[in-house]
């Protein structure tokens, strides 16, 4: 008899992990609070980038970008989710452009043979929307760019479901049953759903789960983020907004183009832990936050840091939207991917702290190698290298943090 594995959430973890593990034979079942997408993955910048700080991470997602690539042949659907515009880091400071091209010396060590640092005049060249008095350079990676999330996990779930997964929606997780520490089953008022494997897929909101599970409480933070939408206006054509890489400011202000017309933007700011926020609050507004607050609030002072950088988008018509969700913050930035040290058939893939969409790919690459191991490991074959583990694991220690966190 196959093997049963539980799913708790259906964002783009949940979705990614439950075809993953179906194709590799499992009897899959995934419970969903609400509604598949019902969580961040519905109100992400979904970003994509192999620009990252450490090397695993530049091997995780030079794997995410290559499946995203690879999307309709592995999973199935008409379109392919990536959208392959690049990022462009750009610098002001010398220290952080020293920083910089440092990183790029060994994200190419890493196979990332197609960034670059750009030094000014072939910046200016390449992207003539930047202010050359205001910069000294910047970093850019034409394979990295943004998603399509929608069609990550309704396309990943619709493939789950073909490979026999069940798919269970309104379905809190409100209990478990156990013997000896292990969980047997899993409660939710649309019944109960017998296990031999439970993996925790619900980032922010883990640190609660966790409670319901009799697990171990990860130190994951729910905190708000906002993005904007932008009208275009002014000097710069549709074609080329259309055109333009996720572009991340000196100051941590970022945007990229939703479509021809639109450009969104975000900018992390101080956010309180929301530690027992409800669904609802998702997409609570703080009036500091909303775009028709006025000149004052912070979707303007985004606005304003981008236009410092990018002048035509100083020319843009005004804000025509505000959204939020939560990231699930953890202490250096990292996931937690393993499996919990107070459960041993509970797989935690939680924490993404503004990466989980990107990851995703890399998330169900490493929960399939762990499933088929029943327990940790210490790496998993991604292309032409191997990704340690050990800065994802439980219980590791905090000093080799991600450091390009926007
Ligand atoms: C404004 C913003 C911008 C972002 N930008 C980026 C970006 O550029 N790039 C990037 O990679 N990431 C970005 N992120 C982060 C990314 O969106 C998340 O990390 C990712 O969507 C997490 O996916 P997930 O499936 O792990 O969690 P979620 O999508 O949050 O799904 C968790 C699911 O668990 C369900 N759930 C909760 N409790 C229970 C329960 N008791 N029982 C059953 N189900 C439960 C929820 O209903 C939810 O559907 C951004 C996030 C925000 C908010």
């Amino acid at each position: 008899m196959a093997r049963r594995a539980v799913i708790i959430g259906a964002g783009i973890t949940g979705s990614l992990v439950a075809w993953r593990l179906a194709r590799a034979g499992w009897a899959v079942t995934v419970v969903e609070a609400r509604h598949v997408g019902a969580g961040s993955s519905s109100r992400t910048a979904a970003g994509i980038r192999q620009q990252f700080s450490t090397p695993e991470t530049v091997l995780g997602m030079r794997y995410a970008v290559d499946f995203y690539r690879r999307f309709r042949e592995e999973v199935g659907g008409d379109s392919v989710p990536i959208v392959q515009n690049g990022y462009l880091f750009l610098y002001a400071l010398q220290e952080d452009w020293d920083a910089a091209k440092y990183r790029v010396e060994m994200q190419q060590a890493c196979g990332l043979d197609e960034v670059q640092a750009l030094e000014l005049g072939a910046l200016v060249d390449r992207f003539p929307w930047v202010d050359r008095h205001a910069l000294l350079g910047g970093t850019f990676c034409p394979t990295d760019g943004f998603l399509r999330p929608e069609t990550v996990y309704n396309e990943a779930i619709a493939a789950a479901r073909r490979l026999g997964a069940t798919v269970v929606q309104n379905a809190p997780v409100t209990g478990v049953e156990s013997t000896n520490g292990r969980i047997d089953a899993v409660i939710t008022p649309k019944g109960r759903f017998g296990a031999d494997l439970v993996i925790d897929c619900t980032n922010a909101w883990s640190p609660r789960l966790s409670r319901v599970l009799g697990a171990t409480e990860l130190p994951i933070t729910p905190r708000k983020r906002y993005l904007w939408m932008c009208e275009r206006a002014g000097s710069l054509s549709g074609d080329t907004l259309a055109a333009m890489p996720l572009v991340i400011a000196p100051s941590g202000a970022y945007c990229r183009p939703e479509n021809d017309a639109s450009l969104l933007m975000g900018w992390a700011h101080d956010a309180p832990a929301e530690p027992d926020f409800a669904y609802e609050d998702q997409d609570r507004v703080e009036e500091a936050f909303f775009h028709k607050s006025g000149p004052d609030s912070y979707g303007y002072a985004t606005w304003m840091a981008l236009a410092e950088v990018l002048p035509p988008i100083g020319e843009f018509a005004g804000i025509t939207a505000t959204t939020a969700g939560y990231y699930g913050v953890t202490p250096d930035h990292n996931p937690f991917l393993g499996f919990d040290p107070a459960v041993p058939n509970l797989m935690r893939l939680v924490g993404f702290s503004g990466h989980g969409a990107m990851f995703g790919p890399f998330t169900a690459r490493v929960a399939e190698a762990l499933a088929d191991a029943g327990r940790d490991v210490a790496s998993v074959d991604v292309l032409d290298g191997a990704a340690e583990l050990e800065a994802f694991r439980i219980g590791r220690r905090y000093g080799h943090g991600e450091k390009l966190v926007i």
